[in-house]
């Protein structure tokens, strides 16, 4: 007889692959479809992945309930202390640090490749209850009475309670659904890469929004006396093309100008790749059968680096209203189900990302007046401690 899923789960990125491992804990069973073909691609030392993600300690906690955090080579993952904001248009200045919060570490720096092949590898101990369809794009999908019938592209029908996309910014099953959004284009690509320095990062991540751009240098695992970080660059899309049209040694001397002698940096190690930015939002996280997590749900600006932990964040959330529902004897795919779903994130949600645009409008006007008063409220807010230990637990998580 063919198998009925609880859950059909289209997209193994970070986001699909943690939902499945948590799904999977709670005796839920999964079809988990990705076009990709499972395997992650695991770059050498100091070769790191040039997409990194800054992994909050409420993000860890859940990988860690997964299982998969263990997996990973602890000599990939970076744990910051610090993190050092400035404005390159004057002295304003903000310093972050774990000690003020009485913590060991404000987050993590992980490669999104280690930290996704480590959620694959860790799905093969719930081999019973999960079953990965791999390089299979969904085509369609469409619900009959309460079963939902999910399309592979010349491949099989999968059948289930519930479809859960996790299938990205430009998310098919969102389109299908009709689900509409509230989008527009941030009018920045950022450049990512990995770099080497001349001194060590100290765990510090280091931000600075200025006339250059707005860029961040995130810690990277130190190797036989070397020091790497990883930095994302944000700047409008025409100096993006600019910046990648120079030689390796004209981009460093570029970064160095926009760095401020911070630190020198003496390479590129990898080839930067540039990453157009759009702000999105899913007017509904939820519908017929059918629930958004992840960037199929919301992208924002990666200048607080929260895109992702927003995402763990709906995994959370979704598998505790399923879980309890089950308990309750209430069908997965009801309404007043996944709307519970929606009200557990989507104010968290939405209330970042507005945040992420006042601050890049903030950083972005080079007006005269409005860069004394940001520069003098910086300096203000890097002595209210209280402010500044609400803002650590907000990113926190
Ligand atoms: C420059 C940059 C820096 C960032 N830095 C951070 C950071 O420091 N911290 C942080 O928290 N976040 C960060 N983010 C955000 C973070 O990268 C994303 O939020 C996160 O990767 C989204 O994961 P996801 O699993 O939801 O989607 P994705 O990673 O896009 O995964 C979607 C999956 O669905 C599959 N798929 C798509 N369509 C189909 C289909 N039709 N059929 C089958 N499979 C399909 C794809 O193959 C893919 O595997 C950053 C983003 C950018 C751009």
């Amino acid at each position: 007889m063919k198998k009925s899923y609880d859950v059909i789960l289209v997209g193994a990125g970070m986001v699909g692959a943690l939902t499945a491992n948590l799904l999977a804990q709670q005796g839920f069973s999964v079809a988990l479809v990705d076009k990709g073909n499972g395997q992650c691609q695991l770059s050498e030392f100091p070769y790191y992945d040039s997409r990194v993600s800054a992994v909050s300690r409420h993000s860890k906690a859940l990988i860690e309930q997964s299982g998969a955090w263990q997996l990973m080579d602890a000599e990939r993952l970076t744990p910051y202390h610090d993190m050092n904001v400035w404005d390159g248009l004057g002295t304003g200045e903000i310093a972050f640090s774990c000690d003020d919060v009485h913590l060991d570490e404000l987050g993590h720096l992980v490669e999104n490749q280690v930290l996704n092949q480590a959620l694959l590898t860790q799905l093969e101990s719930h081999n019973k209850l999960v079953d990965c369809f791999f390089a299979s794009s969904v085509s369609h999908y469409e619900k009959q009475d309460e079963v939902m019938l999910v399309s592979l592209e010349g491949g099989p029908r999968l059948t289930g309670q519930l479809v859960v996309a996790a299938d990205g910014a430009n998310s098919l099953i969102r389109a299908q659904a009709q689900i509409e959004t509230k989008e527009w284009d941030y009018q920045h690509n950022a450049i990512v890469a990995t770099i080497e320095l001349n001194k060590s990062h100290e765990n510090t991540a280091w931000q600075s929004f200025g006339e250059e751009g707005i860029l961040a240098i995130l810690p990277m695992p130190n190797f036989e006396g070397r020091h790497f970080a990883s930095i994302v660059w944000s700047v409008p899309p025409n100096e993006a093309e600019a910046l990648l049209l120079l030689s390796p040694e004209m981009f460093c001397q570029r970064l160095n100008y926009a760095i401020s002698n911070e630190f020198e940096v003496l390479s590129l190690i990898s080839k930067p790749i540039s990453i157009p930015l759009r702000q999105r939002h899913a007017l509904q996280y939820a519908q017929s059968g059918v629930a958004l997590i992840g960037d199929a749900a919301h992208t924002i600006h990666p200048l607080a680096g929260q895109g992702a932990n927003l995402g763990f964040a709906d995994a959370g959330a979704l598998v505790d209203v399923l879980s309890k529902a089950k308990e309750r004897g209430e069908s997965l795919s009801n309404d007043r189900v996944l709307r519970r779903y929606q009200r557990a994130r989507m104010s968290d949600n939405i209330r970042m990302s507005a945040s992420m645009e006042f601050f890049k409008r903030l950083y972005e006007t080079q007006n005269p007046l409005a860069v004394f008063a940001r520069n003098k409220g910086m300096g203000w807010m890097n002595n209210q401690r209280l402010v500044k230990n609400h803002i650590i637990s907000l990113a926190l998580g």
